[in-house]
């Protein structure tokens, strides 16, 4: 009785708040905690971290990270590939930088990697990039193109 309680329980979750360890996250998604690491130190995935530096991910991380999958073993993309894909997202339109703004940002001129993962992100970042437009838009494989397709 008290588990099938707690089965038809509905828990709110907040899509952006990190809330899984990194174990409950590598269950979740089925791949290893390796996998989970690696994705944040090629800079296609961000985490939070907690004081003690324990990786946090929310919904959207987990998200992230099926799309990620998809690439690689359904379109055969490599690392390399995926962060040149994502280093096109126009984050100048998303941020709506002004014209001269724009052309002198490192994340504007970077074709190698998303401006979230590099040193200077860009010229008007947030404490925390996980909280912006730009790197919350890209959930889905099919947001790229939405974006691209928006200009
Ligand atoms: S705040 Fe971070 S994610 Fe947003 S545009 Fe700047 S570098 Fe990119």
């Amino acid at each position: 009785m008290e588990i099938k309680k707690i089965k038809n329980l509905k828990v709110e979750i907040n899509y952006y708040e990190p809330i899984y360890t990194i174990g409950i996250a590598s269950d979740r998604l089925g791949v290893s905690v390796h996998t989970l690491r690696q994705y944040e130190t090629e800079g296609l995935i961000l985490s939070h971290k907690t004081k003690t530096g324990r990786r946090i991910y929310s919904e959207m991380e987990l998200d992230k990270v099926r799309c990620i999958k998809k690439m690689i073993q359904e379109q055969g993309l490599n690392f390399e590939g995926i962060r040149q894909l994502m280093s096109l997202i126009p984050c100048w339109k998303i941020r709506s930088c002004c014209d001269n703004d724009y052309e002198e940002c490192k994340s504007y001129t970077s074709r190698k990697s998303p401006c979230w993962s590099t040193k200077e992100k860009c010229k008007h970042p947030y404490p925390d990039c996980r909280d912006c437009e730009v790197y919350r838009g890209l959930i889905s494989c099919d947001d790229l193109k939405r974006f691209i397709y928006k200009l």
